[in-house]
């Protein structure tokens, strides 16, 4: 089995957000939305059972979910996708607003909040299907999908193991500058051609 046969099914990327049981706003990266059906319209989030967001969701059975566009920052994902909401506050500093008591982004493509109406539990997570008691356009903006996100990574991922080589001497540029924003006069260190004889590999 190949389980990049997966990855080919389109899905997006959203922020959820909770409220827990000190008041806090808490929230988390996710990819496993789907729409069940649009009237009355119901939607399936699946979160991860280590996620402190799914602990929440469980016990609150109110959560949001804005849509994240395809423009989105990478401080945004890294930011509600790799710490968790148990020791962080991960909606300080972000631009959102509150509907219903709970956040939804500010530049999201569009803000659902969602009340679960039923639980289904798998190995590794909890699927809440939820019905939707509010959806408001947001800025309609194109939204980032699963696909396209793990594309920008990879391509990020290329271009920070790329090296910029002389092609004459061998001389591996290691600056602090970004190589492309190295003036068109800068010259090899070693063996003084210029900028123009580099090549990546
Ligand atoms: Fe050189």
């Amino acid at each position: 089995m190949n389980l990049d046969a997966l990855l080919t099914l389109s899905q997006g990327v959203y922020i959820t957000g909770a409220r827990d049981g000190d008041n806090r706003l808490v929230g988390s990266c996710i990819d496993a939305v789907m729409v069940v059906e649009v009237a009355p319209a119901q939607i399936m989030v699946s979160l991860g059972k280590g996620s402190y967001t799914r602990e929440v969701v469980s016990r609150t059975k109110s959560m949001s979910l804005s849509v994240l566009p395809a423009d989105v920052s990478d401080d945004i994902i890294q930011c509600f996708g790799t710490q968790s909401s148990r020791a962080t506050d991960k909606w300080q500093g972000q631009d959102y607003r509150l509907r219903e008591g709970l956040p939804v982004l500010q530049n999201a493509v569009a803000g659902l909040i969602l009340r679960v109406i039923h639980t289904i539990e798998t190995a590794s997570h909890e699927v809440f299907l939820c019905h939707v008691l509010s959806a408001e356009p947001g800025t309609m903006a194109e939204p980032l999908t699963y696909h396209h996100y793990q594309q920008k990574r990879k391509d990020k991922q290329m271009t920070d193991t790329k090296k910029w080589v002389c092609s004459v001497c061998g001389y591996v540029y290691d600056g602090e500058v970004p190589f492309e924003e190295l003036p068109d006069d800068w010259v090899c260190p070693l063996c003084g051609e210029p900028k123009s004889v580099f090549v990546q590999e």
